[in-house]
């Protein structure tokens, strides 16, 4: 029985993760959880799950959580009371749980870098579901991930989809330990992209995008933020900089492939020219429950995939004048340093801008590229923990100063 820890419980990473765990009962057991604020999807889940540590992001809900699970307990509706823990701290002794095996990072965002940190830090197998934390924080990931002997198991659909097809071939210890060595035989990796909201859409109709245009995937069911960053391509770009830190690729060896059905996860191509794929029903819970299951394959009664009834796969190349954030990323990843991190942030404070309705779906690429080219005079090469929290926070606001001043053009 393997014991997990669920970073953002109340995602959408995090209640398929607990899906998973309830279909294997004798599999997989709840140790500890973390959410944001959705209080009545949490006490739901400690109910269900009984969680020995239940950590808040947000501390000025604990009053409340306390009160219901009191009242819960009184009416004998639980069993046991998880410990309650709150804050930065609180979070990152949950990523560390002592009876933790393995942790699902589900938090969106550079949030979960630090409580990533801890879980590498205590020793911890992860799950990478938060992408962004390797994204600002590769250089300094990598070598923490090395020196703790924790394992990194990536639950990006994509990323795992790399991972699989290595499974078998002499790398895949290079892979499994993301080491960001060159795996010797990989010669490249072929990202899918479904191609996001707009993919039907003309480059001229995408200033009238809206928010509820832009949270529409026609594929995948994901959290608004990563949606968003499908819908820009700017999820692509940040795979692209994800798979370089994960399997040691350049960036010249990783290419983004359209393919708008989401059923070739993505490929590799290997020293003789053979490529590897590994393929599947659009549905994260998959590649969660290889990182949760892995090296071991259980068995499902998910629907199986009917190539018939699908008919046609098809490829296309990417069209980067429509989308600019997959150049935007490209060239921050070749960049390297802090710039990774600071396009990250900028891009997350732009989504947050543009679902709040206060710049265009056209202006999430501009502020990005703003930012990142205002950080060039100020780029570190080899950064620590704190120049990318520091330029994590930089990007932030420069984001919002940029947003302020220039309301009327974006
Ligand atoms: P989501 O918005 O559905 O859930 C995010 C979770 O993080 C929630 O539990 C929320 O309470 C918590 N959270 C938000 N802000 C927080 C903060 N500041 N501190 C602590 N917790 C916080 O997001 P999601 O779609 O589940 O995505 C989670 C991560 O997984 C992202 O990094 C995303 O890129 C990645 N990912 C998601 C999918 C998917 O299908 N949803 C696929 C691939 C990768
Ligand atoms: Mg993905």
């Amino acid at each position: 029985m393997k014991a997990i820890s669920v970073l953002g419980s109340t995602g959408s990473i995090g209640t398929q993760t607990l899906q998973i765990v309830e279909e294997f009962p004798d599999a997989f057991k709840v140790v500890a959880l973390t959410a944001g604020r959705n209080l009545n999807l949490l006490i739901d889940q400690i109910q269900r799950h009984k969680p020995e540590a239940v950590a808040l992001a947000d501390e000025s809900i604990l009053p409340e959580l306390k009160e219901r699970l009191q009242i819960l307990s009184k009416g004998c509706l639980i069993s046991q009371q998880p410990e309650l823990l709150v804050g930065k701290e609180g979070l990152n002794e949950a990523a560390s749980w002592s009876s933790a095996e393995l942790v699902v990072t589900g938090i969106v965002g550079c949030a979960g870098l630090l409580p990533t940190l801890s879980a590498i830090r205590a020793g911890k197998d992860l799950a990478l579901a938060n992408k962004e934390t390797l994204i600002a924080a590769g250089p300094v990931v990598l070598p923490e991930l090395k020196n703790s002997g924790s394992r990194l198991l990536p639950a990006d659909s994509e990323h795992s989809a790399i991972f699989q097809s290595l499974q078998g071939t002499p790398w895949a210890e290079n892979a499994r330990l993301s080491t960001g060595i060159p795996t010797p035989g990989l010669r490249r990796i072929l990202l899918t992209a479904s191609g996001g909201a707009f993919r039907d859409w003309a480059k001229e109709d995408l200033a009238k995008a809206t928010v509820k245009d832009a949270t529409s995937h026609p594929n995948w069911s994901m959290g608004r933020k990563i949606t968003v960053d499908s819908a820009t391509l700017m999820n692509k770009g940040l795979e692209v900089i994800e798979a370089h830190y994960l399997f040691g690729l350049d960036y010249d060896h990783i290419e983004i492939v359209i393919h708008p059905q989401s059923i070739i996860h993505s490929m590799v191509e290997l020293a003789d020219s053979s490529v590897l794929a590994q393929l599947g029903w659009p549905d994260m819970k998959l590649p969660i429950l290889y990182c949760m299951s892995w090296p071991e394959r259980l068995e499902t009664s998910w629907k199986r995939l009917n190539l018939a009834e699908i008919g046609k796969l098809t490829f296309g190349t990417p069209d980067t004048q429509k989308y600019p954030c997959m150049q935007l990323a490209y060239d921050a990843g070749r960049i390297g340093g802090t710039m990774p991190a600071v396009l990250n942030a900028a891009n997350e404070e732009a989504v947050a801008q543009f679902l709040e309705e206060k710049i265009s779906f056209l202006g999430i690429p501009r502020v990005i590229e703003a930012i990142c080219e205002k950080h060039k005079v100020d780029l570190k090469k080899d950064p620590s923990l704190e120049d990318i929290l520091f330029v994590d926070l930089w990007s932030r606001k420069l984001v919002k100063e940029y947003v302020s001043m220039n309301k009327d053009n974006i």
